[in-house]
């Protein structure tokens, strides 16, 4: 594989960016080597400066999830731009985009667009402790709810992947307001609420954890957050950034069947842009200013070109079929996976929610931070270097989930399956 152009953009990056990136995961430190520098994607593919094609898994770390540079979205965003980019006054893009969120997350009642995944996080949890008037928040160990200080504490994603439980420059006296507690341990959770229900203002979840691979909730353990929560008037968050429109049409809530105080979303919606929204039932929602005391704004949020990026990737998400197309695709996929890592003799663990998955390469089930530390790593990225050779954009870091699109045809899948089989069997000597 040509990689000469990348190599060379790579050694300026360093000179000017932190780490050569924008964002730590994109580094392929976890892996070793060098990143790739992409120069276009269309459809399951992307390409690289040097000429190489990937069929991608990554999608943009999940937005992507009717493919790359879908007609349609493409069409819709140039004809927004025409008439300027952002005004920073209300359009009636805003109650379109709002109006279809509500109609896939009915347990949204009211909604708040923000620029990312981060934001919506901030004004959630910010939204829950003007509501209850209390301090703590609970979140679950390696779950990542973003990258501000009050949920990088044990965040899995960048902080697992670099081994960082917690960044530098978090002051202390931010962190101790959260408390983390395991992944799917409902009794200890209820202890602690047994113990300490009085200052909590919120628990915020990943319903399945897309941020140390994918990690499915054991059964009943979404149902005690939510039973648990009530019981002490504490916000329940979902964070659904990842799972939004992923495990299913309605995210994990409508999946699991369990109804959240309050949701946030992004990577899907903003279609590749830069999107996120939290919203959720009416009376904490009605805290947000200018309707209520609680402060959040931003000077390009519910910015129109995004939004119609979002809107148009919905529209396409809304049409019969589409979910049911996805879901054969990545049966195909996990089918082909599993059997392919069998039949090399390799040991992994495969999971899947929806269209996310992860392999991992353990032989214990993971269902939590600790379990899914056991992966072994060195394995992983020697996997990851293998199907890069053949042709599949996987995530650098075995703590990340994979996602595929509506793009990824019959032919994509039979090609990653086959590639997986000849790297199963080439590392496993
Ligand atoms: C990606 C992600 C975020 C952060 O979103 P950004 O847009 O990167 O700020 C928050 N929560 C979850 C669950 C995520 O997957």
């Amino acid at each position: 594989m040509k990689k000469i152009k990348s190599l060379n953009l790579f050694k300026k990056a360093l000179t000017l960016m932190p780490g050569g990136v924008n964002s730590p995961v994109r580094a392929f430190k976890a892996v070793g080597g060098s990143p790739l520098f992409i120069s276009k994607a269309k459809g399951s593919k992307i390409y690289d400066v040097d000429g190489n094609s990937f069929i991608d898994y990554v999608l943009s770390w999940g937005p992507m999830i009717l493919g790359h540079a879908p007609e349609q979205v493409v069409k819709a965003i140039k004809k927004c731009v025409e008439n300027g980019t952002s005004y920073g006054a209300p359009t009636p893009l805003e109650i379109e985009l709002a109006r279809m969120i509500i109609s896939f997350f009915p347990t949204i009642e009211k909604v708040r667009m923000v620029n990312s995944g981060t934001e919506a996080v901030m004004g959630a949890i910010r939204a829950a402790r003007g509501f209850t008037k209390r301090d703590k928040i609970v979140k679950f160990e390696g779950c990542y709810h973003g990258h501000f200080d009050g949920v990088l504490v044990k965040a899995g994603s960048g902080a697992a992947t670099f081994g960082i439980p917690d960044s530098a420059g978090v002051p202390e006296s931010y962190a101790k307001d959260t408390i983390t507690l395991p992944f799917n341990d409902s009794k200890a959770f209820k202890n602690l609420l047994k113990k300490d229900n009085k200052r909590i203002a919120s628990v915020i979840v990943e319903p399945v954890v897309g941020n140390m691979g994918c990690i499915l909730p054991t059964q009943g353990f979404l149902e005690t957050l939510r039973d648990e929560t009530k019981k002490y008037d504490i916000v329940l968050i979902f964070d659904e950034v990842m799972t939004g429109f992923r495990v299913s049409k309605g995210g994990a809530q409508a999946y699991y069947g369990i109804t959240p105080d309050l949701t946030c979303l992004g990577k899907v919606i903003g279609g590749g842009l830069p999107v996120g929204a939290y919203g959720g039932k009416r009376e904490i929602m009605s805290m947000v200013a200018p309707e209520g005391p609680v402060y959040q704004a931003g000077t390009l949020s519910g910015n129109p070109v995004a939004l119609t990026a979002g809107i148009e990737t919905l529209k396409i998400l809304s049409r019969a079929g589409v979910y049911d197309k996805l879901e054969s695709r990545m049966q195909a996929l996990e089918e082909g996976l599993k059997d392919a890592s069998k039949k090399a003799g390799a040991a992994t663990k495969f999971y899947r929610a929806g269209t996310m998955f992860c392999t991992y390469f353990t032989d214990v089930e993971v269902q939590d931070y600790t379990t899914a530390k056991k992966a072994d790593t060195q394995l992983f990225s020697r996997f990851f270097k293998g199907m890069l050779d053949k042709g599949v954009y996987l995530a650098p870091s075995q703590f990340e989930a994979g996602f595929i699109s509506l793009a990824h045809s019959q032919q994509d899948i039979s090609k990653t399956i086959d590639a997986a089989f000849k790297t199963f069997k080439e590392i496993s000597i």
